[in-house]
């Protein structure tokens, strides 16, 4: 789960960080009077969940109160890679003398903790790792001893900070850390962390992360979750208690288990790149879970086909202690539900595969093909979604 700006520094404030002091409009006016309120010049930022807001045009400098509304009207229900814009924070405008990057994530492949820093701030930090590597500082964070001080003043001497900044630049690492063990987070980001021109250090900006399956002991950040900021879909799949991550390729993939899910994608993408069968593949992962009954199906259906590019959904079943022949019926049912208007393929396994089958074969509908295995599945899909026959 990512939380807004606002809400990262917030986060961010609870732990020491310094941040700028601004407040959360949803109307022009509302930024007219935090601008007020704040006097002096103030940033309208946009409050979207995806970087690059800056370059998009979502973060703006507005000198007087009446310029802050005039603003706030402009990036309210503007577009930012597809998501609208909701909500603005109004933060009291920084003089910026330097911007620099901090951030902890995880290192999976070194199983601990990751501190990076860079002089080069300000900018997607992504970028920077593609175009010169070498400007991002990285330390590796012991689980058991912490962040430690000198690590920290290691790092800021190698981003060439200025030394009357390390004490500052190393209580923000420290705070970070905390921050992040805390919660959970998988990433706690500050993009600029900068310093003004009185020599201070602030928290112009944050993104943080909570791992999802920490939510549970976090019920504070969990409500923090604002569903109208996210993909819809996800959202959708979520509440149905569904796995659901969005591909670009044209496959609809509904499969029971992450596992089985995986491979269903692996073998979709390797037999259309056989076929020569450009653009085609998973367009999805979305594992049902166990049961898959009619009501999730439907769910499932519903989700994968409000993507467009879709032209074949591929199902591939498992059964275990969920039964073939019941996911038979719920793929019946919820077709009765969701319009379907594009070929289905249906893969069988386990537990009354063949009954599963037979119920399928029995109902007699135009564009479901059932197959053996998930080789055949995946060709016949592949195939399908370009109008080949199989
Ligand atoms: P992002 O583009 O989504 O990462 O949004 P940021 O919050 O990082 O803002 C983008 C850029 O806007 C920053 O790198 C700063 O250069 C600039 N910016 C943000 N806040 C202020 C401010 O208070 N004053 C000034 N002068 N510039 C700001
Ligand atoms: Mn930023």
């Amino acid at each position: 789960m990512n939380l807004h700006e606002y809400q990262s520094k917030n986060l961010f404030a609870q732990y020491d960080i310094p941040v700028p002091k601004g407040k959360v409009a949803t109307s022009p006016q509302e930024a007219y009077d935090i601008a007020k309120e704040l006097g002096g010049p103030v940033v309208v930022k946009a409050q979207v969940l995806t970087g690059g807001r800056g370059k998009a045009g979502g973060v703006k400098l507005a000198q007087t109160p009446e310029q802050a509304r005039e603003l706030a009207e402009q990036i309210l229900g503007m577009s930012i890679k597809g998501l609208v814009v909701h909500k603005v924070l109004v933060d009291p405008g920084a003089d910026i003398k330097q911007e620099i990057y901090l951030g902890i994530t995880n290192d999976r492949a070194a199983r601990k903790p990751l501190l990076m820093a860079s002089a080069a701030g300000g900018m997607d930090i992504e970028q920077v790792n593609r175009e010169a590597p070498e400007k991002i500082v990285r330390e590796h964070i012991d689980p058991f001893l912490g962040l430690r001080d000198y690590q920290s003043r290691n790092v800021a001497g190698t981003i060439h900070l200025p030394r009357q900044q390390w004490k500052a630049f190393t209580d923000i690492a420290r705070n970070l850390y905390r921050c992040f063990q805390a919660n959970d987070a998988t990433l706690c980001e500050i993009n600029p962390l900068v310093i003004t021109g009185s020599g201070a250090m602030v928290a112009l900006d944050g993104k943080v992360s909570i791992d999802d399956n920490a939510l549970f002991r976090h019920s504070d950040l969990a409500e923090m979750r604002d569903v109208q900021a996210e993909p819809s879909e996800e959202t959708r799949a979520r509440e149905a208690g569904l796995s659901y991550v969005k591909l670009d390729g044209d496959i609809g993939c509904l499969v029971n288990g992450a596992g089985l899910a995986m491979t269903t994608m692996d073998i979709t993408s390797n037999i259309a790149k056989k076929l020569g069968i450009e653009g085609s593949g998973p367009a999805n992962f979305l594992d049902v879970g166990g049961g898959a009954k009619a009501d999730k199906v439907a769910t499932a259906f519903r989700i994968i086909l409000s993507e467009p590019k879709v032209k074949a959904i591929l199902i591939n079943i498992f059964g275990g202690i969920t039964r073939c022949d019941e996911v038979a019926r719920g793929i019946l049912q919820a077709r009765e539900e969701v319009q379907v208007n594009i070929p289905m393929v249906v893969r069988f396994a386990g537990t009354n595969a063949a009954e599963g089958r037979q119920i399928i074969d029995d109902a007699h509908i135009p564009n479901i093909l059932s197959a053996a295995t998930l080789l055949e599945a995946a060709e016949k899909a592949v195939k399908a979604a370009r109008g080949v026959q199989a």
